[in-house]
């Protein structure tokens, strides 16, 4: 049996209706282009703000640009620090890197994989702006303890929420707890475009509005440029189909919980380490990561049964080419050790409990 790590198609044939009679409404219109009033885009951007309960949602190009346009917004560049976790994907390191200032990595926490408050601190320096907390996997980062932290030092809080739609912490939407949240609708995050997008959900109306300048040339309005941005604006039908999918979210998402719960329940009895979440949040399982020993061997025998796993992250950033020159990999022991046993399980809403008791069964006979 293949079994695919995401099925998007599936996704589409369920669907398949009101997404088609949606990407028809955004050719007969011609709204391609987001930036100038596009009404495919901003109601996009008004539903998906009262979905996380935000004021404010500025869309983009993608979960990159979200990034690095914050970073701007709140004036950070040449000669300041921003934290950052060790172990996600390189756009939360890249971000700071191209508007001009320095990645600090901070090591993640051996239970939860998010990046541990406890060594924040230790990195702060005169020069540091800004945290930029990682929901990994869907797990929301200890923001409490992140923002405690960036109240005592005057920093900004970023989070970058690119794998955590709908995600809660002590109730709330992640990427409403900081100053601003970023997102990326890349086709397979828990809520997906059909190609690159982007955006923010923040409370602040000056960053909302800086955002959106920066992301469209600097134009508050055609023409009337108050400085320079880029080019970084969602598609309409990008918008559309996310106005399409965003009314599913909650029922996919509960999806993926009760395929992790049955997940759970299979491999409770193995010596497979299964993922745990705090109290009082709540995981949406964009990933379902597990650690196993001697990994990249079972990793082989799972490829050659045709079950596509994965593996986020196979080095933590410090180690990547770009940063290795500064790093050893003592300073971030449990993210080096994570790197070599983490391993992602196939997970989306629609797969079968079939499926999962292939994936577990052949996960069994491969650590065995
Ligand atoms: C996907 C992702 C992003 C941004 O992704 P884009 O592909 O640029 O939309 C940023 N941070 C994390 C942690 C991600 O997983």
């Amino acid at each position: 049996m293949k079994i695919p790590f995401v099925d998007l198609h599936i996704q589409y044939e369920q669907h398949k209706q009101e997404i088609d009679a949606a990407l028809q409404r955004v050719i007969e219109k011609t709204a391609f282009v987001g930036g100038n009033n596009n009404p495919f885009v901003k109601e996009f951007e008004e539903k998906f703000a009262e979905y996380c309960g935000a004021a404010f949602c500025a869309s983009c190009g993608n979960g990159t640009d979200s990034l690095e346009i914050l970073l701007k917004c709140f004036g950070i560049g040449e000669g300041d620090e921003v934290i950052v976790p060790a172990l996600t994907w390189i756009s939360t390191s890249e971000s700071v890197s191209t508007v001009g200032a320095t990645p600090v990595f901070v090591d993640a926490h051996p239970d939860f994989y998010t990046i541990d408050p406890k060594k924040i601190e230790e990195k702060i320096t005169p020069r540091t702006k800004a945290i930029m907390p990682v929901h990994l996997y869907g797990l929301p980062a200890p923001m409490d303890e992140i923002m405690d932290i960036a109240k005592a030092h005057n920093l900004i809080v970023i989070e970058d929420a690119a794998q955590a739609h709908g995600a809660l912490y002590k109730g709330k939407r992640v990427g409403t707890i900081g100053h601003a949240g970023s997102f990326s609708f890349f086709p397979g995050k828990n809520l997906g475009a059909y190609g690159d997008a982007g955006g923010i959900v923040t409370n602040d109306s000056a960053v909302a509005e800086k955002f959106r300048m920066i992301a469209n040339h600097g134009q508050i309005k055609k023409h009337d440029h108050r400085m320079e941005g880029r080019n970084s604006r969602m598609d309409g039908i990008h918008a559309a189909v996310l106005s399409t999918k965003l009314p599913h979210l909650e029922p996919w998402t509960q999806k993926r919980i009760e395929r992790v719960e049955l997940y759970n329940q299979l491999l409770k009895e193995t010596p497979v380490v299964l993922p745990t979440a705090p109290d009082d949040v709540r995981h949406v399982y964009h990933l379902y990561v597990v650690q196993v020993e001697n990994r990249d061997a079972v990793y082989a025998k799972m490829r050659e049964k045709d079950i596509e796993v994965l593996i986020h992250y196979p080095n933590a950033l410090p180690f990547l080419l770009p940063y290795k020159e500064k790093h050893r990999s003592e300073d971030f022991p449990v993210a080096h050790t994570l790197t070599q046993k983490i391993l992602s399980l196939p997970l989306y809403p629609e797969i079968t409990d079939d499926q999962i008791r292939y994936v577990v069964s052949s996960l069994i006979e491969a650590i065995s």
